[in-house]
């Protein structure tokens, strides 16, 4: 076809469907100008604080600290664990680099397990057997918004001394049995780069309930110098400077006052693509027990194997309707950097294998949606189950 592509307007049912974009308004223009013009000298670090005070309050954690990154935030955390080489660090084998590389930048040896299919997150049976003399701390993931095990993965990781992280990055807004996921372990990082559910930019917080830890935190977040030590400039230790600026952290202030209403709106994507696809016994969305309440941070469909619909196919049929959809994690396992060698009999290839990530941003439009669903649907009829 030779037409000229055609541009982006608002109601051009041809227009590129996004993955994801961040919801922006006036009162985060109103708060970045604020920091911009005013928060120097006397003033600096007042945004950082509110923002800290802010996020502890709703995940509901005593303690919190703003980063440049989710990585750096998972980074302070293991090493305030005092995580070194030898350590072993238990995670799934389905989940993105940034949980894994931290564990490597501390020496420590990344351990994989399979994921549950029930859960997509670390399969709690595995990381039961995959406990040894050097294991230190476990590392769950709350893959695309769903909810790990916590139940059983706390009273594990009580049992055998382990420290237990929650990787949050993926799911602000999740509970588990009305407790808000990131707030139940050690500690529990968060993400807000500009595809996570708030964003600042660039930008994470570590979050935890231990006295200890948080001080360590603290410590090496500032180069190494204790806070309030009377003397300047004098680092004990050599630490990380990850911290956040006050121009994002008033981008975070503003985020968080409108999480309620981002959440409703994530939700409503996903709900509108479960009630779309719940008569259609083939395809699977991210699992929500009645016990979680889901962040929809991603949704993602899963194709029953029996379809045997193949990348290319899948990915096409999304391309050809001018929608960005993307691959379902890598098992880390198959990435060659680790040691490990590639397995094809575990859930973390399977799902991988049949899998989309789907379109959800906060002002997606019904026709956007429905033109995911038409998708699904030519999908499922193409398969030859
Ligand atoms: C986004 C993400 C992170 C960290 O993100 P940054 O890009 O460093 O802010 C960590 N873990 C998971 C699972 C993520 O999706």
């Amino acid at each position: 076809m030779n037409a000229p592509v055609p541009l982006a307007s608002a109601h051009n049912r041809f227009a590129r469907v996004v993955l994801s974009k961040p919801s922006i308004t006036d009162l985060e223009l109103r708060y970045v100008g604020d920091a911009a013009a005013n928060a120097w000298g006397e003033s600096c670090y007042q945004w950082i604080n509110r923002f800290e005070a802010a996020f502890a309050r709703y995940v509901g954690v005593k303690y919190a600290v703003a980063t440049s990154s989710g990585t750096g935030a998972l980074h302070l955390g293991l090493m305030a664990l005092g995580l070194k080489p030898g350590d072993e660090v238990i995670l799934a084998d389905t989940n993105w680099i940034a949980t894994v590389a931290p564990i490597t930048y501390v020496g420590a040896k990344p351990v994989f397990v399979d994921i549950d299919p029930d859960t997509w997150c670390l399969d709690v049976a595995q990381v039961r057997q995959s406990i040894g003399p050097r294991t230190r701390a476990v590392i769950a993931t709350h893959l695309y918004g769903n909810a790990c095990d916590m139940d059983a993965l706390r009273s594990l990781c009580s049992d055998t001394g382990l420290a237990l992280i929650e990787d949050a990055a993926e799911a602000l807004g999740t509970t588990w049995h009305g407790q808000m996921v990131g707030s139940m372990g050690a500690f529990g990082i968060f993400s807000f780069h500009g595809s996570k559910t708030i964003t600042t930019g660039e930008g994470g917080m570590w979050v935890s309930d231990d006295a200890g830890l948080y001080a360590a935190v603290r410590q090496i977040n500032n180069h190494g110098r204790a806070i309030g030590d009377g003397r300047q400039f004098w680092p004990e230790r050599i630490g990380l400077k990850y911290r956040m600026s006050d121009l994002q952290a008033a981008m975070g202030c503003a985020q968080l006052e409108r999480i309620d209403f981002i959440l409703e709106k994530k939700r409503a994507v996903l709900a509108r693509y479960r009630e779309a696809l719940a008569g259609i016994d083939s395809v699977r969305l991210n699992p929500e027990p009645h016990w979680v309440r889901h962040g929809a941070w991603m949704p993602n469909v899963v194709f029953d194997a029996r379809l045997d619909l193949t990348h290319a196919q899948m990915f096409d049929a999304f391309r050809e309707a001018n929608i960005d959809a993307r691959p379902f994690f890598w098992p880390l396992t198959h990435l060659g950097l680790f040691g490990t060698e590639a397995r094809f009999d575990t859930w973390a290839w399977k799902i991988q294998q049949h899998s989309v990530n789907l379109p959800s941003f906060v002002d997606m439009r019904e026709d956007e949606m429905d033109r995911v669903i038409d998708v699904i649907y030519s999908l499922t009829e193409q398969g030859g189950a």
